[in-house]
């Protein structure tokens, strides 16, 4: 475990840090930016582009790629990292977050209700749904989400858990925290018995909006001494002092010898205070979906490419950036690209704001090097 990760510089200033985590596929140098590549691709970048941008890490969605193309092929092909060809340290999920997102929808349509098929079974052990792709019946249990991320081999792993939703009252968040809990012991039992391969397991802390829930996970999922840890149930839908708060209250009790990762958030503004309590890896869907959208981000902000005050815009995408896309392309031309529904568009928007994300975690670490964050 020592291996896995490496503190190479605490702050003097705050809980932040520099470090290392190491896998078969590569180092990351943490604080980091997890790139999201949910169905095994980080969308519109070829994994050559997305290595040239110096992304260190992916995110990959156990429950989307168990819908489709399945774990087995996957499996068959050698894994993700050969299938994709993202040969980089890939991380991913245990399911539940969309596996309960799906749960969720389905009470919801009960009350009203509306026929929806899709879910079969949810109870302590887990939740049986049919697939929307194909009405295939797919299970999801702790056992079931270690197997499936174990065909699918990403490095890190994500123990199964019980993502609540917002907001959710005390007693609900109580009983899927307990419920996440006894699952991560399922997890790591399974992981003991079966696994051979490098892949490390994270514990997950729930408890929702509630500070002594939230110390009570942390202290439990840190006690497992799994190789990491990660916290959930976060930025899912409460306001932006309720998602910082959720980590602060947890900041005391995250483990010193090893990494943390933040599920779900990223946004710029954020990142900065969620490193100073100790977060190391963030993955997030933000740079990569707003550049689908035409929002390019600045040093100094970000813009809307699509406005037609960029029609005629002859600067660079970004004037205080370096990177290819900002090098050889104006404004002008990207707005053109969007407005013809271009796909080179999102490739070129998905590349800079990928690049001005990695810029960001790079003087992140210089900051903390000098003990300035
Ligand atoms: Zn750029």
């Amino acid at each position: 475990m020592n291996n896995f990760f490496k503190v190479l510089h605490k702050s003097k200033k705050s809980k932040a840090r520099i470090g290392e985590i190491k896998t078969s596929h590569g180092i990351i140098k943490t604080p980091s930016f997890v790139a999201v590549g949910t169905k095994g691709t980080v969308k519109a970048l070829t994994p050559e582009l997305v290595k040239q941008i110096g992304t260190q890490a992916a995110f990959v969605n156990t429950y989307h790629l168990v819908t489709h193309p399945g774990a087995e092929i996957i499996e068959k092909a050698g894994g993700i990292h050969k299938y994709s060809r993202l040969n980089m340290p890939l991380m991913s999920d245990s399911g539940g977050f969309q596996v309960f997102s799906l749960a969720r929808e389905q009470r919801k349509a009960d009350i009203r209700g509306e026929e929806q098929p899709l879910v079969v079974k949810i109870s302590d052990d887990g939740v049986k749904f049919r697939s929307a792709f194909d009405g295939k019946l797919i299970e999801f249990t702790p056992e079931k989400s270690m197997e499936y991320q174990r065909k699918i081999g990403a490095d890190i792993n994500m123990a199964f858990d019980e993502c609540t939703y917002y907001p959710a009252t005390h007693e609900y968040a109580e009983k899927a925290m307990e419920r996440t809990h006894e699952w991560l012991t399922q997890c790591i039992k399974f992981k003991e018995d079966s696994s051979s391969l490098k892949q490390y397991l994270y514990g997950v802390i729930q408890g929702a909006t509630y500070k002594d829930l939230r110390k009570k996970s942390a202290e439990f999922v840190v006690s497992q001494n799994t190789p990491g840890v990660a916290i959930g149930g976060v930025s899912v839908g409460e306001s932006k002092k309720e998602m910082r708060d959720q980590v602060k209250w947890v900041a005391d009790y995250l483990p010193k010898d090893r990494p943390v990762h933040l599920l779900g958030v990223g946004q710029v503004d954020d990142i900065i205070d969620l490193v100073k309590y100790g977060i190391d890896t963030f993955d997030c869907v933000e740079p990569t979906r707003l550049a689908r959208m035409g929002v390019i981000y600045q040093v100094r902000g970000e813009i809307d490419i699509t406005k037609n005050i960029y029609k005629n815009n002859l600067e660079k995408v970004d004037v205080d950036c370096n990177c290819y896309v900002c090098t050889y392309f104006t404004k002008s031309y990207l707005h053109h690209l969007f407005k013809q529904r271009e796909i080179l568009g999102y490739t070129l928007a998905t590349y800079h704001n990928l690049w001005t994300m990695e810029k960001l975690f790079e003087r992140l670490r210089d900051l903390i090097s000098k003990d300035l964050v």
